[in-house]
């Protein structure tokens, strides 16, 4: 399933060019089944700046563009642009994508850790796949900058389905603080945007 999703990430890019992962069959290790399954935001300073959210469904991470990045005042409704799956390895990629080519500018790992999927309907657990199928999505996250859940919901259907992503009202829920403002350093190798870029580019 994840492996045909992956052709629009694959189309969209030239791999001789962009130091993105390929995503190519068997070229990572299996999912383990028992393994919990991860997340990743990737603040991502291209044409306009934005954090992609990315939720690991199988073997692919279902992404979204968030212009304004997460938040954790669940007043606050963020649009979510859902874009193309990306390949699991995606997780761990942080470096510059070169001008002229998809996406161009730096990526860096902002946050990444598990996630449980807490989608209920009527009381009852609604595995993932159903629940990204209906439109209504909870997570709990437990990341190194964000934790707790975190609700996404489809406004809009067709080419480009839009969705909101909320905070939800839990004890991980802080108005005052301003993640996206406050944290500036990678999840994964504690540099800056500028850092990556002098560095990667
Ligand atoms: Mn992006």
């Amino acid at each position: 399933m994840a492996t045909g999703s992956l052709r629009t990430y694959r189309k969209k890019r030239d791999f001789r060019h962009t130091p993105e992962p390929g995503g190519r069959r068997g070229g990572a290790k299996k999912a383990s089944g028992k393994r919990k399954p991860i997340f990743v935001i990737q603040k991502h300073a291209a044409r306009q700046m934005h954090y992609d959210f990315r939720l690991q469904v199988g073997r692919a991470l279902k992404s979204w563009a968030v212009p304004k990045g997460p938040s954790l005042n669940p007043n606050d409704k963020r649009m979510a642009a859902q874009v193309e799956d990306h390949p699991l390895g995606y997780a761990r990629f942080e470096g510059v994508i070169p001008k002229g080519e998809y996406g161009a500018g730096t990526v860096m790992v902002w946050d990444t850790g598990t996630y449980r999927n807490v989608t209920k309907k009527d009381d009852k657990e609604v595995p993932i796949t159903k629940a990204l199928k209906r439109g209504h999505v909870a997570v709990w996250l437990d990341g190194k900058k964000l934790k707790g859940g975190y609700a996404l919901s489809r406004i809009a259907k067709g080419k480009k389905p839009r969705w909101l992503l909320v905070k939800m009202t839990d004890e991980k829920a802080d108005a005052r603080r301003k993640p996206t403002k406050s944290e500036t350093k990678s999840a994964l190798t504690g540099r800056t945007m500028q850092k990556i870029k002098k560095e990667e580019e």
